[in-house]
């Protein structure tokens, strides 16, 4: 290892190259360290291998964080169109999925060559397999740190190191110590974007449907979100319920609308007046798979006759009750399958103008380590890419 650099980053994820690069371009000399075998792990299995690396409509109500305004400074000045200009820079072939997401036609590897390439381009080292083992603060300006690679003095310190999700990829709870170290604060972290469980009783119920997936509108206390939900082995999931689970605390209710936009009572209401004779269960089919309609008949314990024989307020009751499904769920995944984790280092003691840490001159924080969250479809990696850019430029 070079033994003195001007900035050190710890952490050769999203942010960590992106800011290594940033640094570099302005001429100081940059080390990059990781204790991982390899860079960008996250990256590469990110997106289902095609890493969502931004999103069209990025703004700063897509975060979630104690200080919701923190994250505005550095989205604004680093925007998802800045990334799309890279991209293109190193023709990277991509397209839009869905509401705005931007994924890779190829592969995610294709954006850690990119940040790589930059890095190189920008003179800044990379070294893997390092252990960080000690920080010391130097008494006039910058940091001495012990790993086990060797010795490295800095004047700068970044703290790239992540959040806590997917254990197994390299995540550790690194750069909360040494925010702690130095005085911080950590917002209390939970485990976020991540499929829910549920009970061995509603498990039973549902054994029928994994793999069956619908549009709902899901809801837990202010969150709102019109996606698709995916029944699984062990609870639910897919993007809305990823979504609505960075909303959600143990023990608060879950409610879906399975069939948004529908006035389900109206609708059969409708229908009766179409086809007397035709059984619930068949017109329900319209609408949903034959066997989630009898998931939904039994959960509700409703027997199917024809529709002629339900009367008003029956109708708009049964049209009620399978149109809401209330559940408490047991749990979540947990970090070892959430894309992210909420909370992390408090952003009341960090410069959202250069992500430099208030508490200790010279240490700055970046990407997800930091409490600014954001929500599935390209928005944490638009966060490591803007903050990284932020703290790159001041470094
Ligand atoms: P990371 O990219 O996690 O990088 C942190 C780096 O620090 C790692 O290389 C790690 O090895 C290293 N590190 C950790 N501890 C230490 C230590 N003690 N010493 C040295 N090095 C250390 N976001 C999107 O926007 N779009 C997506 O499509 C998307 N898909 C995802 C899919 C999955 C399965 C997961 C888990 C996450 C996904 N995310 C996605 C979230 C996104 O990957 C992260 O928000 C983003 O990578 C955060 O960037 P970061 O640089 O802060 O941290």
């Amino acid at each position: 290892l070079p033994g003195t650099v001007d900035v050190l980053v710890i952490g050769a994820g999203a942010a960590g190259l992106m800011c290594a690069s940033v640094a570099g371009k302005r001429g100081r000399s940059v080390l990059v360290l990781d204790h991982a075998n390899k860079v960008g792990k996250k990256i590469l299995m990110s997106g289902g291998g095609r890493c969502n690396f931004t999103n069209l409509y990025t703004s700063p109500d897509n975060f979630y964080g104690v200080n919701p305004h923190f994250c505005k400074s550095a989205l604004a000045r680093y925007t998802q169109w800045d990334f799309i200009a890279l991209v293109e820079k190193h023709g990277i072939p991509y397209h839009e999925k869905t509401l705005g997401q931007l994924f890779c036609d190829n592969s995610s590897r294709d954006v850690v060559d990119l940040l790589l390439s930059e890095c190189r381009e920008a003179r800044a080292q990379v070294r893997t397999r390092c252990e960080i083992q000690r920080i010391e603060p130097l008494q006039v300006k910058g940091f001495e740190v012990h790993t086990s690679l060797g010795r490295v003095v800095c004047e700068s310190l970044v703290i790239a190191t992540g959040g806590l999700s997917i254990p197994t990829m390299g995540a550790t709870g690194f750069g909360y110590e040494i925010a702690r170290q130095f005085g911080h604060n950590i917002i209390p972290t939970r485990a976020a974007l991540v499929p829910f469980t549920l009970n061995k009783r509603a498990l039973a119920r549902q054994q029928e449907l994994p793999g069956t997936s619908l549009a709902v509108n899901a809801s837990c206390a202010l969150g709102h979100f019109h996606e698709q939900m995916l029944f699984t082995h062990k609870g639910l999931s897919g993007p809305a319920v990823l979504q609505i689970s960075s909303h959600w605390k143990e023990g608060m209710p879950v409610t879906f609308d399975l069939a948004p936009g529908l006035n389900l009572s109206g609708w059969l209401t409708e229908q009766r007046g179409k086809k007397q004779e035709s059984f619930l269960h068949t017109v329900l089919a319209e609408l949903w798979s034959k066997k989630l309609v009898q998931f939904l008949l039994q959960r509700n314990a409703l027997q199917s006759k024809p529709l002629k024989q339900y009367g008003d307020g029956e109708l708009r009751d049964l049209g009620e009750k399978l149109q809401t499904w209330t559940l408490i769920p047991e749990g979540t995944e947990g970090y070892r399958t959430a894309e992210v984790t909420l909370g992390g280092v408090n952003t009341d003691e960090v410069s959202s103008r250069s992500m430099e840490s208030m508490k200790q001159p010279g240490l700055y924080f970046i990407g997800e380590v930091l409490d600014v969250t954001g929500w599935l479809g390209g928005f944490n990696f638009q966060w490591a890419w803007a903050s990284a850019h932020a703290a790159g430029g001041e470094v």
